[in-house]
């Protein structure tokens, strides 16, 4: 409710200025953190987002590294439950158990604490509004009933997630993406690891049990069509019924949803006075599907250069951004991309290569 109240108050500010420091395109975790970062450094934000409250509907399993939550400072009020690791569990049964302390969250309380950490700082949200087009430097902003909203911005992020909009007009966009679906499911019992299942019936993927207080998070995010032929659906049925079987969840299905994961390698994402962020910048693990923290990561970098360009009034300082998110994340995603070309291109010896290309093995990161 004190969302809903607090994010009615931002719809209500129209008429909006014609010109921004900086507009951000996409209201989740990469543009609420560049957001908070530009606008606590002084700038007049915009962020435009066309679903009608932040966060919802939520399309991710909700798992968050201990660091980010740490890092964020923004309390724990999103947190469900703390998770000790990850169980991988492969073809024949072995189990590898990492340590890698986490949290399962409500992402759409996670996203809206970020957003009212921003609004605080003085970022203008402006909800039910999808960004249409740009024109020269005149953006196109469309809200309720098709009302056209015109406006101008200095710095214009992409935080518009897998298919984004603002990485078309820059022409780069993410050319590989992985379909994924997800059901929440009640556990039989609590579980403080989250699991992650190598079948060879996932091609190129993986399925995964993500606990959540007294329910799971249950998907699969793999190839499809597969050489198997067996769709994405099909494929989450089989799962669920083994989980079943081994006694983990209750066949009540309470929610699902599907979703897309960028999976290409990392590539540049700085034009003039365009940036893209997050999901939009392929900025997600392509083996892990993994994007909360670097979206958060990256979106900080965004903001305190977008901020540093606009006082500048030098456009070149953006290619700082690309620099430091490259020096953070590059050689991950790189590594990660080149782990997913040899999964799938040896998958029919899933189990001969997982453990070099999964990475919960030390064989993942022996090679460069
Ligand atoms: C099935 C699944 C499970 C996942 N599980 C995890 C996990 O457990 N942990 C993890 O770290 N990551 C996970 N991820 C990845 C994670 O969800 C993303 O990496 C993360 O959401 C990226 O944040 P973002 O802000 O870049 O993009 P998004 O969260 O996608 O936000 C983009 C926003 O832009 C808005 N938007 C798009 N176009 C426009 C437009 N034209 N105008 C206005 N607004 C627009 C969208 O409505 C959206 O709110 C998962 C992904 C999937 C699909």
């Amino acid at each position: 409710l004190f969302h809903r109240a607090r994010w009615a108050v931002s719809l209500a500010r129209f008429p909006m200025l014609l010109e921004y420091d900086l507009l951000v395109v996409g209201a989740g975790p990469a543009g609420c953190a560049t957001a908070l970062e530009a606008a606590k450094a002084g700038l007049c934000v915009l962020v435009a987002e066309r679903k009608s409250t932040v966060g919802v509907p939520v399309r991710c399993a909700e798992y968050v590294p201990a660091n980010l939550v740490g890092e964020l400072g923004l309390g724990r009020g999103f947190v469900v439950q703390p998770v000790k690791g990850m169980k991988t569990i492969l073809p024949g049964g072995e189990v590898k158990k990492t340590l890698s302390p986490g949290f399962t969250v409500r992402r759409e309380l996670l996203d809206q604490a970020m957003a009212d950490a921003a609004q605080d700082c003085g970022a203008t949200f402006q909800l039910a509004t999808r960004v249409v087009s740009r024109e020269g430097q005149t953006v196109k902003l469309q809200g309720r009933g098709g009302r056209e909203m015109p406006l101008k911005a200095k710095v214009v992020v992409g935080a518009d997630g897998p298919h984004t909009l603002v990485g078309r007009w820059v022409g780069s966009v993410n050319r590989d993406l992985i379909p994924a679906i997800q059901v929440r499911l009640p556990l039989r019992q609590p579980l403080d690891f989250t699991e992650v299942y190598f079948d060879e019936a996932f091609f190129g993927g993986y399925g995964w049990l993500f606990p959540k207080g007294e329910e799971a998070n249950v998907g699969i995010g793999m190839r499809s069509p597969n050489p198997q032929r067996l769709s994405l659906v099909g494929a989450l049925k089989g799962f669920i019924e083994r989980l079943c079987r081994e006694g983990k969840v209750v066949p009540r299905v309470l929610g699902w949803f599907a979703g897309w994961i960028p999976v290409g390698p990392p590539r540049r994402v700085t034009f003039g006075n365009t940036i893209l962020v997050g999901d939009a910048a392929g900025h997600t693990h392509p083996i892990t599907g993994a994007g909360v923290f670097q979206a958060v990561t990256a979106g900080r970098m965004a903001g305190k250069w977008a901020a540093e360009a606009v006082k500048a009034k030098d456009m070149g300082v953006l290619s700082q951004y690309e620099a430091e998110w490259r020096d953070l994340l590059e050689e991950t995603l790189e590594r990660g991309y080149m782990r997913r070309l040899e999964l799938e291109k040896e998958w029919d010896r899933l189990p001969e290569i997982i453990k070099g290309c999964w990475v919960a093995f030390r064989e993942y990161y022996a090679r460069t």
